[in-house]
């Protein structure tokens, strides 16, 4: 408490002396390569316990100072700025009250700073920072809309924070939005991210209104914000917040802007599919009343050939399945039809069979695979709608439903290596295609696998496919290559690497040496090992090695991703025929001929 009473006493004295100074941050038009204008960011005395902007305001709210800090900061930065004689608008941070207060005196004292310092009002831009601050809404679009009449910008901050909000962003207009560091902040590594700032761009669209990316601190980031179209950037990469700053931005960002190279966008797991349902599978079939006796239910079975199960319900709840095969054998036995005839049908029934939602997504199911419970294989399940039964369901259903499922997932990303498959390797294709930038699509096979495969099991086959692609990642530049597996022992390598040739040739050697390490000492004395053949004969193969073959693409040489594809699987099967480690395919369209006519 003595404490903040002593900064309290500090920061009155800090405002009166006018002790508050300025460092200054430029934002980036993204297209033009320009700056668009520079966010001003107050700080204390060097060193002292209010140097930070945070304690500043903390403080100054906690003492009933708010206000004057927050006006004594942007009269400040106005002045340094003008002084410092930068070009571009001024951005100045301000909460909902101030903008209020501001706005119902057309500008006010703001303004007429401004107009002191020789700034247009058109140069500056207010962000609404701390958004839970704003109480009445209408007064402060009134605000706005006076503000925005004098030819001042208004930004919304701190997009997608906690506190800030769609609804504000619909009713104000603001001239900018500034997307939170948030979702900027590695989203070369999350596709989730990918997907919401594609989202905030539409929404952008919609309401024609540009957005800043904040807390742009890596060349990948810069480089993915880009391609999705984003318009302004702010961050470390294009500069850091200082007193006088440079009227460019960093050399750094400026040579992800102009590159003519396309980002690699993180590989995205497939949408869960909430449309397929468990519901998909369910089979009509007649149940029986648990007050029925084994008599009856034996007569629905006899009625049912084809019936495999049938449910027991209670009114209409399910209490238990009875599967044909058990029931069938045990009421076959002597005498257990006068026995067990008159007894209740629950005497044989499993009173906990596997019950599943209709409206369950299929993914749901994957943990009743890997579970202890297995009856479900041989009995089948119960389906409910809203927990009444629905019908019923095969074992055999659920496996091909899953299996269906973890075949579309491998498709997206591969279960042994987990990189990209077909679909992504497919549509990052077409962005170098529609980009209309050089690349060479390289495709890697290893030669002798399946030999390898049948001799030493399928474990250390797969340790050789987890070493190629742990090679293949290696080699390759992941900020600009990307790389894909397409199944099996094959992968696809999309570079835009301008040394692609020397990486793929050291991928081969390197392959080349370390594969020998998974064959045990009595092949590698021989150079080879015996193994049978495609036809089942034992036949003598040489050590697993990899081939290449490449298809260099510059614009316009490919209809479509397809055709990519399939160039590079013609090369590398050439490479695999000449034995050679690495084949590039010369010349036109050669290599689509030869897939077409062999
Ligand atoms: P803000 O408005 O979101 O300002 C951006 C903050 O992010 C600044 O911190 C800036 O230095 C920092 N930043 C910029 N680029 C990067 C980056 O690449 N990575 C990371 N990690 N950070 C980056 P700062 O200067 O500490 O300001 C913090 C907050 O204090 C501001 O957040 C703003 O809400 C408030 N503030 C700063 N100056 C003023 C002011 O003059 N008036 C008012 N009312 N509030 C201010
Ligand atoms: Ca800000
Ligand atoms: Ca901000």
């Amino acid at each position: 408490m003595l404490h903040n009473a002593g900064l309290a006493v500090t920061l009155r004295k800090l405002l009166e002396q006018q002790k508050l100074h300025f460092v200054f941050q430029p934002i980036v038009d993204m297209a033009r390569s320009t700056v668009l204008g520079y966010e001003a960011l107050m700080r204390g005395p060097a060193g002292s316990a209010l140097e930070r902007p945070d304690d500043l305001l903390r403080v100054a709210k906690h003492c009933g100072l708010a206000s004057e800090l927050e006006i004594a900061a942007c009269k400040g930065a106005i002045r340094e700025f003008s002084a410092l004689q930068l070009p571009g608008k001024l951005f100045l941070n301000l909460s909902a009250p101030l903008i209020t207060a501001f706005g119902r005196e057309g500008g006010g004292e703001l303004l007429r700073c401004a107009v002191d310092a020789g700034l247009s009002p058109a140069r500056l831009i207010l962000e609404l920072t701390e958004h839970e601050r704003v109480e009445d809404t209408a007064a402060l679009q009134t605000a706005f809309a006076a503000l925005a009449g004098q030819g001042v910008g208004l930004a919304l901050d701190d997009f997608g924070d906690g506190r800030s909000s769609l609804r504000l962003w619909a009713q104000l207009k603001p001239q900018v939005v500034k997307l939170d560091k948030f979702f900027v902040r590695g989203i070369h590594r999350d596709s989730r991210n990918v997907e919401v700032v594609r989202a905030i761009l539409n929404l952008c669209t919609a309401f024609g209104t540009p957005l800043v990316a904040e807390g742009v601190e890596e060349a990948e980031e810069l480089a993915v914000l880009r391609d999705l179209g984003c318009h302004f950037g702010q961050g470390y990469l294009f500069g850091r917040p200082t007193a006088c700053p440079d009227a460019d931005f960093c050399q750094a960002a400026r040579a992800v802007l102009q590159s003519s190279k396309i980002s690699v966008l993180p590989n995205s797991a497939p949408r869960p599919d909430m449309a397929e349902t468990v519901g998909r599978l369910k089979v009509p079939a007649p149940t029986i009343a648990a007050s029925a006796c084994n008599e009856d239910l034996m007569q629905l079975f006899t009625d049912h050939p084809d019936l495999q199960a049938v449910a027991v319900v209670d009114k209409y709840y399910p209490v238990g399945l009875v599967n044909r095969r058990n029931f069938v054998d045990k009421f076959a036995q002597r005498y257990s039809r006068e026995i067990y005839g008159r007894r209740p049908c629950t005497l044989f029934m499993n009173a906990t069979p596997l019950r599943v939602e209709a409206s369950a997504p299929i993914d749901s199911l994957i943990a009743v695979l890997t579970g202890d419970d297995q009856r479900y294989l041989y009995e089948g399940f119960i389906l409910t709608e809203d927990g009444r039964y629905a019908g019923l369901a095969t074992g055999e259903s659920l496996v091909r439903a899953v299996t269906e499922r973890r075949i579309e997932a491998a498709r997206h990303a591969n279960p042994l290596t987990f990189l990209p498959g077909n679909i992504p390797i497919t549509e990052h294709i077409r962005r170098l295609l529609d980009a209309g930038v050089s690349f060479a699509a390289a495709y890697f096979d290893l030669n002798n696998f399946k030999p390898y495969n049948d001799l030493y099991g399928y474990w250390r086959g797969d340790e050789m496919i987890k070493l190629a692609a742990q090679l293949i990642v290696a080699h390759a530049d992941l900020s600009q290559d990307f790389v894909g597996h397409v199944g099996g022992d094959d992968f696809v390598v999309l570079f835009q690497s301008e040394d692609w040739q020397q990486r793929c040739e050291r991928i081969v050697h390197s392959f080349n040496r370390r594969a020998r390490e998974l064959f045990d000492d009595s092949e590698l004395a021989r150079n080879g090992f015996e193994s049978e053949d495609r036809r089942g004969f034992k036949v003598f193969f040489p050590l697993t090695t990899i081939a290449a073959g490449v298809v260099p693409v510059s614009d316009g040489r490919f209809l479509g991703p397809e055709e990519v594809a399939s160039a590079a699987a013609a090369a590398k099967k050439a490479a695999k025929q000449s034995g050679s480690g690495v084949k590039v395919a010369g010349g036109e369209r050669a290599p689509v001929l030869m897939m077409a006519t062999g």
